[in-house]
């Protein structure tokens, strides 16, 4: 599977779309607002830019894509009333793969600028916003051109499929049944490409800029904790029930894997480390439940439909390309199935890990 071409969320706002169903990743970027408030604004103090460049990586499409932008910008506005100094300009950078719906993104820039100055009193600063494509396991931007990157729910997101892990029988990412080589196989491929992603922006930030990133990862040191693994684990179940259906060959879901590590605060800290260009400021745990994914509606009759909506905007496009189009809708009403029973029994949550760090001269 070629990651960079066939992985894009659901494009659109129809009912399957990414930008209708990702309340969870919206929950997990307005926890980790004060992170992003204190080393945006400790950037700000320091560098007094009268233009001021910040990425978000990982932006996909829909209303998640500029909500951690809004919340850069207004504690920036924020700051500079209280020190009595004029708004910098804003130059903002939307990188995602390039089969990202950037349309999408762009017709809304309009509004989103209107509703921001109307938020702010007195109005903010000229925001300059653009698309960027490309992976971020590569580099994006010139040298020394950013001073502030933001990722959310992106980095768990692997440039491959690791290699070796052809005796995954019956997973689809590490589980309990899975063998050791597939582990070590994973965490080697977060390893290299989570480096490359550091050596990459390492060379595009400025001295003293920061970065935030938050992955969707785990608390415990163990990569086969149910914590990180139960969502897939739960897809693989309906996956595996089709194969004893025979409407997928067991041939066919043994080669499904997916392109994914969760990883916890040590083994990401471990990497910025060993790379040396960073240094770590903070490192924080969070967690969103499943729930969350039905807003404010009321979902009495079961949470199943609405979680599987969520994971089907982001994993469809992988699903089809690997199994077809004709099984889509039956592996996912399988899994929404199998969610709302789980979630009648059980309180599930995503763990999310939020660093904070600053470039080192
Ligand atoms: N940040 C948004 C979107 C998260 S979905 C939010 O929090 O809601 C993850 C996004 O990361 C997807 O849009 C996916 O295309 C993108 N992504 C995955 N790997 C990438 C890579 N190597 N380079 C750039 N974007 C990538």
């Amino acid at each position: 599977m070629d990651v960079a071409q066939v992985l894009h969320m659901n494009e659109g706002t129809s009912q399957t779309s990414y930008a209708t169903n990702s309340l969870i990743q919206q929950k997990a970027m307005s926890l980790t607002k004060s992170i992003k408030e204190e080393a945006i604004t400790g950037v700000y103090k320091t560098t007094l830019a009268s233009s001021l460049a910040i990425a978000e990586l990982g932006c996909s499409s829909g209303p998640n894509a500029l909500f951690a932008i809004q919340q850069l910008i207004k504690a920036v506005e924020k700051l500079c009333s209280k020190l009595k100094r004029e708004s910098p300009e804003y130059r903002i950078f939307l990188n995602d793969l390039p089969g990202n719906d950037f349309n999408g993104i762009f017709k809304t820039i309009d509004s989103f600028k209107r509703q921001l100055s109307c938020e702010v009193e007195g109005g903010v600063g000229s925001c300059f916003i653009v698309g960027a494509p490309g992976s971020f396991y590569s580099r994006i931007f010139p040298a020394k051109s950013l001073h502030f990157v933001h990722s959310s729910y992106s980095l768990h997101w692997l440039s491959q499929v690791p290699e070796g892990v052809e005796n995954n029988k019956g997973n689809i990412y590490i589980s309990r049944s899975s063998p050791s080589n597939v582990v070590k196989a994973y965490y080697g491929q977060f390893q290299r490409d989570f480096s490359s992603f550091l050596k990459c922006r390492a060379e595009e930030v400025v001295e003293g800029g920061k970065m935030v990133l938050t992955f969707l990862g785990r608390r415990s040191d163990d990569p086969k904790s149910k914590e990180c693994c139960y969502i897939w684990d739960l897809l693989a179940h309906a996956l595996n029930d089709m194969v004893l259906e025979g409407l997928i060959k067991e041939e066919q879901m043994d080669g499904f894997n997916l392109p994914n590590y969760t990883p916890s605060p040590s083994e990401v800290n471990l990497e910025v480390v060993k790379e040396g260009s960073f240094t770590v400021n903070h490192m924080e745990v969070s967690e969103v439940s499943w729930k969350v994914a039905c807003g404010e509606e009321d979902f009495s009759d079961g949470y199943g439909y609405k979680v599987a909506q969520c994971i089907r905007a982001v994993y469809e496009p992988l699903v089809v390309s690997h199994f077809g189009e004709a099984i889509v809708e039956h592996v996912f009403r399988q899994y929404q199935e199998i969610l709302a029973d789980r979630m009648l029994k059980e309180n599930t949550v995503s763990i999310n890990v939020t660093v904070s760090m600053t470039k080192l001269n």
